[in-house]
């Protein structure tokens, strides 16, 4: 770095002289020049966009090309006697007016007067207006006689940061032009070249950082950097860059977030103790984890994320070594818990617990299983099914072709070698009836036949109790009182049964439907009551399951919880 007594801020020192050296407004540079070019240029202009995008240096720049005394081409030359006196501020015939301090009538009253009269040696008196949304309305007004029948010598541009204040009346007069944030690796792009004239020694980690802080803003990024330079000398080191401007070294936000993806809860809650080291707000660290994870999602759900991402190839190689292998719901799921944590934090006394518990959560979490791969599951489960051995009733049919009322088809039963009845699920109350045993199991083949044929009577029969299972007489039983035993009582209803009842056994059958009285314990389980009972079976066996689990085990010692909640997906 130069050792001058006078030190020129590095926004002043290296503001662009020329179109070329405009960083990231290349379409206004563009549609600019080829006005000129073609001979075409505009009264007045306006500059709309951020503070600090290049919004006044454009400005200027078109002054000189417009005045400059090499004539008018697409750039300035920068070394007459015009082009040198617009970049002093000297030129007689450029004004430069501060919307903000200049928003009286009387100012734009003066202007009025003074342009008038022709430049006194350039081409055109060009006014240049900054903040012009900050005029006052009776100047607004003035502004707008002149506006509507400009002298031909007479050009204006105007900037601003707040269009939508400017009345349309003055919007309708100009040619506009919308000034871009400028992105990160523009920004790191232009510190690199100042460095190097400058002779720094700065890695790019902490450029990075310092055109981060810019937010888009190249003064503000030139400013940050003006800060840096005056602790660091010429030799910058990253730790003191992160400290000076209170960013947060990404790369510690990279370890975290890595820490977090394998399930190392300790690195985790090391990386979070080392950013409350650093005095860091929890708040804002907690608003980078959720841009770091946005960053991630982005990169996982899109093809070109380099488009929608402000990050530099570096950064978006790392993210993507990162996140590779984590699906994009996987992401989203972490995302939303560090935006809960962020609403939280603004009413919390412990931010940081807030972010340790986010973050736990977030490492802990078992990835979701793929909708395809429980599909798969279940159609593994249908093939095993169809091996599996075949069922009472279907034997007894099968081994009595022609079935006679003497045989009854119940007595193959016990007989029947190699038979396995279902025998899994113990049975609570044991049939009633003692007519041969029929079973829960058969009942429960014969309400899904039922089911099939007709799924009305099959949602009623579900209800019922199979009280006696005989050959030829099957007695039905449903809760007195209930709709159920209204709907079977029916005698279109008790047809249907018997006629299917006989295609299912094969035997002429009777049906008896029978009103249960509450309370009366013996009547054996209904199918709609079973699956009542087997679905409470499974959730306490997903509790067990879940509980045992050494993740879940692991959240309960973190958490110094004992009390889960499980559901079933
Ligand atoms: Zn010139």
């Amino acid at each position: 770095m130069s050792n001058d007594t006078h030190y020129e801020v590095l926004a002043r020192k290296y503001r662009p002289q020329s179109f070329s050296e405009l960083a990231g407004q290349e379409h206004v540079s563009r549609t600019l020049q080829n006005a000129i070019d073609s001979g075409r240029v505009a009264h007045a202009f306006l500059f709309t966009g951020a503070r600090g995008v290049g919004k006044t240096s454009t400005a200027r720049i078109m002054a000189k090309t417009l005045n400059c005394a090499e004539g008018v081409t697409h750039e300035p030359c920068n070394h007459c006697p015009q082009c040198i006196e617009i970049t002093k501020g000297t030129s007689t015939d450029v004004f430069e007016i501060d919307g903000a301090s200049n928003n009286g009538v009387d100012d734009v009253r003066d202007l009025r007067d003074n342009i008038k009269y022709l430049p006194s040696h350039s081409r055109y008196r060009i006014i240049i207006i900054d903040e012009v949304h900050m005029l006052s309305t009776n100047a607004f007004n003035a502004l707008l006689k002149t506006l509507e029948e400009p002298p031909e010598h007479v050009k204006f541009i105007f900037a601003t940061t707040e269009p939508h204040k400017l009345p349309v009346t003055i919007l309708s007069r100009c040619q506009r032009f919308d000034f871009k944030r400028v992105t990160v690796p523009r920004i790191i792009a232009r510190l690199r070249e100042i460095a190097e004239k400058e002779s720094v020694t700065i890695s790019d980690g902490s450029l990075t950082l310092i055109a981060r802080k810019g937010d888009g803003s190249m003064r503000d990024s030139l400013t940050a950097f003006d800060q840096v330079l005056a602790f660091c000398g010429d030799t910058v080191q990253d730790e003191d860059v992160a400290t000076l401007l209170g960013t947060i070294d990404r790369r510690l936000l990279a370890e975290i977030s890595g820490a977090l993806f394998t399930g190392n809860t300790q690195a985790v809650l090391a990386g979070v103790k080392q950013v409350d080291l650093v005095g860091y707000n929890m708040r804002q660290f907690c608003q980078e984890l959720i841009e770091h994870f946005r960053n991630l999602l982005v990169i996982r759900s899109v093809a070109r994320p380099e488009e929608i991402l402000d990050l530099t190839v570096a950064e978006l190689d790392e993210l993507r070594g990162q996140s590779h292998h984590i699906s994009p719901l996987d992401i989203q799921r972490r995302l939303t818990l560090f935006l809960r944590a962020e609403a939280e934090m603004a009413y919390a006394s412990f931010p940081r617990l807030i972010v340790e518990m986010a973050l736990l959560k977030a490492t802990l979490l078992a990835p979701l299983v793929p909708v395809q791969e429980l599909i798969d599951k279940i159609k593994a489960l249908e093939t095993a099914a169809v091996h599996t051995p075949v069922l009472p009733w279907e034997t007894a049919r099968t081994a009595a072709p022609s079935p006679s009322p003497a045989s009854p088809v119940d007595s193959h039963r016990p007989v029947s070698p190699g038979h396995t009845v279902m025998p899994t699920t113990p049975e609570p109350r044991p049939p009633a009836g003692g007519g041969g045993g029929g079973g829960v199991a058969e009942w429960g083949r014969f309400v899904l036949f039922v089911n099939d044929k007709d799924r009305q009577l099959g949602s009623v029969l579900e209800h019922g109790s199979p009280l006696k299972q005989e050959s030829g007489l099957i007695e039905i039983g449903f809760p007195a009182g209930s709709y159920y035993l209204t709907a079977a009582q029916d005698a279109e209803f008790v047809a249907d049964v018997q006629r299917l009842a006989q295609a299912f056994t094969g035997v002429s059958t009777t049906i008896k439907i029978k009103g249960i009285e509450a309370g009366f314990a013996d009547a054996p389980l209904s199918l709609a009551e079973k699956k009542k009972s087997d679905a409470e079976q499974r959730m306490e066996d997903l509790k067990q399951e879940a509980e045992n689990h050494p993740v879940i085990k692991e959240v309960q010692r973190v958490f110094a919880s004992n009390s889960i909640d499980v559901r079933e997906l």
